[in-house]
């Protein structure tokens, strides 16, 4: 048995329950095994074996007061997976569907995205099964303030710096902060994602959605090919989705479809984003109540119940969540002549979907390279905090495009150095693993 193989037949007699987690392992190190013949020094040095486990996991009660009076209890997380590379950094979920599972195949994605940066990052991951769905700001305040009651231990500028992901955006940052200062009794740069009024970056909230614009563009670039022109299909509707589309729009792109959890939106003439913002920046509400702002004139239509995914376009980008893009919507994508896939959402599709992709020579962009902007210009926000000084929106702007351009050049050159041209996850996973393992190896077994 190869060390790849032995290594993933413990992993999944170890973790069982954790679906999403074995998943991710089992793409990444499938990906890498080309690599071990000749670097010895990994199999020697245990590299994998430490690798698929998490340095800490913290697990904890976040019982808070909703406002008729009635005690709630939720279940937090963080999962500080790995530092070889930098203190630990990744994004806050507060999402019904959180559990150990997703926790830490979120985490164990973030390892290799933020070396892929080439920035000093290591990888972690957060969150609680809270819902902040339909609850009040109040509310939202008081699980925030429990939540951190908790993590605010276990976090540091310099140890662990969380920032925002589903369900958690400039408002609950905004809670999480207040109370680790409160606890703390420092204001440093422990959160990213922080308003501009107390040390925030200008582009961090448009940066994974730019960013993902921006990889793409070089892709097609590299084919002599444009975004212009071409039509699209973004899924989701969230802070991702609508950057992503804004940037696409302003390349000439045209945004047919969007969706939330319920329905999708299409317009043969193109997604009004202002509308979108209205509705999901303002409003907090759903997708569908984008009929009612565009009139009756508009050609929009409102499609429930059904994938986005049926909607013919060149270029897909998953924006929303993982596993929302399986074997038989990968499947309708190539009947459809789909020619570019590029990952806002972290593991939007399944490894079926990603082989149907790679068999139909679709150029498919894996979000740990796609999706790495956001957590960037988070690395951006720390930077300008620790020195006290903020740059401009072009100034930040023109960074995160050059790393997503970098990002890109790299795993296309590994990705032929091995053999695999056109296979970005191979390209993608190779180049974030092996300055991980060099790094672990240079700090010795621990
Ligand atoms: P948001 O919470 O802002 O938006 C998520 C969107 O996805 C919502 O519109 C939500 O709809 C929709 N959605 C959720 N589940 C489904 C589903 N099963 N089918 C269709 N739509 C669904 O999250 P973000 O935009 O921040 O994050 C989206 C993805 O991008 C996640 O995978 C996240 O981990 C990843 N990511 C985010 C980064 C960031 O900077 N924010 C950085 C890198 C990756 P509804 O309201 O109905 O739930």
């Amino acid at each position: 048995m190869s060390y790849v193989e032995d290594i993933l037949n413990d992993v999944k007699e170890k973790n069982q329950d954790q679906p999403e987690f074995i998943q991710a392992v089992n793409e990444i190190l499938n990906s890498i095994s080309v690599i071990f013949d000749e670097h010895k020094e990994f199999e020697e040095n245990g590299v994998l074996e430490r690798l698929v486990e998490p340095e800490r996991v913290i697990m904890f009660r976040v019982p808070w007061v909703d406002d008729s009076g009635k005690i709630n209890v939720n279940r937090g997380f963080r999962v500080q997976f790995n530092s070889a590379v930098g203190p630990y950094k990744g994004g806050l979920r507060f999402h019904p569907s959180v559990n150990i599972s997703i926790m830490k195949f979120l985490a164990f994605e973030q390892i290799f995205k933020n070396s892929l940066t080439g920035m000093s990052i290591g990888g972690a991951k957060g969150g609680s099964d809270f819902n902040p769905k339909g609850r009040s700001d109040g509310e939202v305040m008081r699980f925030c303030q429990s939540f951190m009651n908790e993590l605010f231990r276990h976090i540091g500028p310099d140890t662990d710096i969380p920032a925002g992901d589903m369900g958690v955006g400039g408002r609950e940052v905004g809670y999480l902060f207040g109370q680790y200062k409160k606890l703390a009794d420092v204001h440093v740069a422990v959160l990213t994602g922080a308003g501009l009024e107390y040390g925030g970056s200008l582009v961090r909230k448009e940066a994974t959605g730019y960013g993902l614009i921006y990889i793409l563009e070089e892709a097609l670039k590299s084919r002599e090919d444009t975004i212009k022109g071409k039509d699209i299909v973004v899924s989701g509707s969230g802070n991702v989705a609508i950057y992503a589309a804004q940037k696409a729009q302003k390349y000439g792109g045209n945004v047919l479809a969007m969706c939330d959890s319920e329905g999708y939106i299409y317009d043969k003439n193109g997604i009004d984003l202002s509308i979108v913002k209205e509705i999901k920046e303002v409003k907090r509400g759903r997708i569908k109540e984008y009929l009612d702002y565009s009139g009756k004139k508009s050609s929009a239509e409102y499609i429930q119940g059904e994938k986005i995914w049926n909607v013919p376009c060149e270029i897909a980008l998953p924006c929303a969540t993982q596993n929302e893009l399986d074997v038989n919507s990968a499947k309708i994508l190539a009947k459809n002549k789909t020619k570019y896939v590029a990952e806002g959402a972290n593991m939007p599709s399944t490894n079926e979907a990603v082989d149907v992709f790679l068999k139909n020579k679709m150029i498919y962009l894996p979000g740990k390279a796609a999706n790495a902007g956001g957590v960037a210009t988070s690395a951006f926000e720390m930077a300008q905090r620790s020195s006290r000084i903020a740059w401009t929106f072009k100034e930040v702007d023109e960074k995160l495009k050059r790393i997503m351009i970098n990002i890109y050049k790299n795993i296309d050159a590994v990705s032929k150095y091995y053999g695999y041209e056109n296979n970005y996850v191979v390209g993608a996973n190779i180049t974030g693993f092996l300055k991980v393992a060099n790094a672990m190896i240079s700090q010795g077994i621990v």
